[in-house]
């Protein structure tokens, strides 16, 4: 009799110390890839840095023309560049963590993504002393369980809704043409700051800024947009 009520309590002990994690892993999808708000606001942001080349042409153009921004680093590129990192923050963009190394996430279990995401967080606050609160999986990759780890990992998972497609090399008119088509107030859009090919992002946002500047858009950060209105999840 003893033992059995001893099995009982160790079984809910058990239990209440599951709790939370199962109330955490419940939690619904909570990724944002756009923003429902009733002004035109727009949030630029720029995976893959930080790199002191890129990096630095579009830190010049967003200060030329008083932008805000979001960049999601590399912990392995702040490591590397902590200049570039550093220029980033004290021009007062938003940081956030784009893992330490950029794995492919379909290969990667939670334990990794934990560990890559930790990473990544330990190198940015200690370089920049910025201590970041939004996460962009490599890729976009996201689902349900990822986006609770993330959660319990102390961040949002922030994706995208307009994709300027720069990785690929495309020139800079294509580029400018992909935003100025597509992009509506409360959009997330995509660039990056460090691609292995010709770099035209930074030549395209000497065209896009004004444009939407004059056409009464106003830029903010990741963590701006979310606070102006409703965010929305992924719908592809
Ligand atoms: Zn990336």
């Amino acid at each position: 009799m003893k033992i059995r009520k001893t099995a009982l309590c160790a079984a809910v002990a058990l239990l209440i110390l599951l709790c939370p994690v199962l109330h955490v892993r419940a939690e619904i999808d909570d990724s944002v890839a756009r923003v429902q708000c009733n002004e035109k606001l727009v949030a630029l942001t720029f995976d893959d840095g930080p790199h002191p080349r890129y990096t630095d042409r579009v830190l010049k153009v967003l200060a030329d023309h008083g932008v805000k921004a979001t960049f999601f680093m590399i912990g392995q590129n702040v490591k590397y560049y902590p200049e570039a990192a550093k220029h980033v923050a004290e021009a007062g963009h938003e940081i956030g963590n784009h893992t330490y190394s950029h794995p492919h996430l379909s290969r990667v279990g939670e334990g990794e993504l934990a560990e890559q995401i930790r990473k990544c967080d330990g190198v940015i606050r200690e370089v920049t002393g910025v201590t970041p609160v939004l996460f962009r999986p490599p890729e976009g990759k996201h689902g349900i369980r990822q986006c609770a780890l993330v959660q319990e990992c102390g961040y949002r998972q922030v994706l995208w809704n307009v994709d300027t497609l720069d990785w690929s090399g495309c020139g800079t008119d294509k580029i400018i043409d992909r935003v100025l088509r597509n992009v509506s107030g409360g959009d997330i859009v995509l660039f990056h700051d460090y691609v292995g090919k010709k770099y035209h992002s930074a030549d395209a946002l000497e065209v896009i800024i004004p444009a939407l500047q004059k056409d009464g858009y106003r830029f903010v950060t990741v963590s701006e947009l979310i606070a102006a209105g409703t965010p929305l999840p992924p719908t592809y």
